[in-house]
């Protein structure tokens, strides 16, 4: 199904009658133009929620795709599309595994939270959610999140958090004049380069045991006339920052501006916090998971916050413990993304495994 976000392309038709079918009370949360799903199996017992989108980003040029990228092509070994991995593979796993179960026997209630607004702004999707869910009172106690996760083999890397996400854009400005007469120009190509020396660099912070240290990356530079004679005006430069719960956005705001203004420069500056870092608590439910894993697979997983944001940061207001497993993330948001259909048969009985030890874990 071809889903570019933020259209759902008609997945979440397709997940609600199937968890009708299950016994699940499905309700569509519209917000803005975004279709949410959320859909609950009530039990006497804590709640996990299986979260996930369906929208994904586009294929870029199709000829360039050894198959059609919306057509779910089945080699024998893998099956290429976009969204494979990132993230259809997880959503369709987790509904296999649901389907093995008879949720009658679970002391715990089941639900799933599947929005087609995560590859996008993510204004109107689980961050809404999430908000509508805490005005009813609904409490969270688990969360699984199904983004690829996976570095080699299926479950031997599971996430806990995330690292937050800072843009900035930056505008020097200068005086426009001729090269032949430097001292008649202000050149800000030349003021900016021991702010950006600094600022790259920095040690922001160290990390942590599952945190990476904070990265900084210039992603855009430009100014200049296109004349070898004539010095630049103004000068524009992107940034981006991916930082641990170490730092704040506000820290990093005032480290900047500290570095401009000791500078003496001219500029004007702008922040976007797009992503707060999370940060899960671990207990029975990361439990659950690594013993699942240790199960199936018999290797012990990894716990790590690397990769870029994901819907967890929403769900990690509701307080839940939050794990995020999933197939490899290799090939997602490339050409001829794909996953292995053997992965897809692990991570399904992985799945399967935590909600039977969850139902153990959950037992009174
Ligand atoms: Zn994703």
């Amino acid at each position: 199904m071809k889903s570019i976000t933020p259209d759902d392309g008609g997945c979440l038709d397709y997940i609600s009658s199937f968890l009708a079918k299950k016994g699940f009370k499905n309700e569509i949360l519209t917000f803005g133009e975004v279709k949410n799903l959320w859909s609950i199996h009530k039990a006497d017992g804590p709640l996990l929620i299986f979260l996930g989108h369906v929208d994904v980003v586009p294929s870029g040029p199709e000829e360039k795709w050894s198959h059609d990228p919306f057509s779910g092509f089945d080699d024998g070994e893998y099956i290429y599309g976009r969204g494979t991995g990132d993230m259809k593979g997880g959503i369709g796993c987790f509904m296999s595994a649901l389907d093995r179960l008879n949720l009658e026997d679970l002391n715990y209630s089941l639900a799933f939270l599947i929005t087609s607004d995560e590859e996008g702004p993510s204004k109107d999707g689980t961050v809404k959610v999430v908000d509508e869910l805490i005005k009813r009172g609904e409490k969270v106690d688990y969360c699984l999140i199904g983004e690829p996760s996976t570095i080699r083999k299926v479950g031997d890397n599971i996430r806990v958090g995330r690292r937050g996400s800072v843009n900035v854009e930056l505008e020097i400005t200068g005086k426009q004049g001729h090269a032949a007469y430097p001292e008649k120009v202000d050149n800000p190509i030349h003021r900016i380069s021991s702010f950006l020396e600094k600022i790259t660099k920095k040690v922001w912070d160290e990390g942590n045991d599952h945190f990476p240290p904070t990265s900084l990356q210039v992603t855009n530079i430009n100014g200049g006339v296109g004349a070898h004679n004539v010095t630049p005006d103004n000068l524009l430069i992107k940034f981006n920052l991916r930082y641990s719960p170490q730092l704040s956005f506000e820290k990093i705001k005032s480290e900047i501006l500290e570095f401009l203004d000791s500078d003496g420069i001219n500029y004007k500056v702008d922040f976007d916090s797009n992503a707060e870092p999370y940060y899960s608590k671990l207990g029975i439910f990361t439990e659950v998971v690594k013993r699942s894993i240790k199960e199936q697979c018999e290797f012990d997983t990894t716990l790590s916050c690397s990769g870029g944001t994901s819907d967890g940061r929403f769900m990690n207001k509701t307080g839940a413990e939050i794990v995020e497993l999933g197939p490899k993330f290799e090939s997602i948001h490339k050409i001829d993304e794909k996953v292995e259909k053997i992965e897809l048969e692990r991570l399904t009985n992985i799945y399967h495994q935590i909600l039977i030890n969850l139902n153990d874990a959950t037992k009174r």
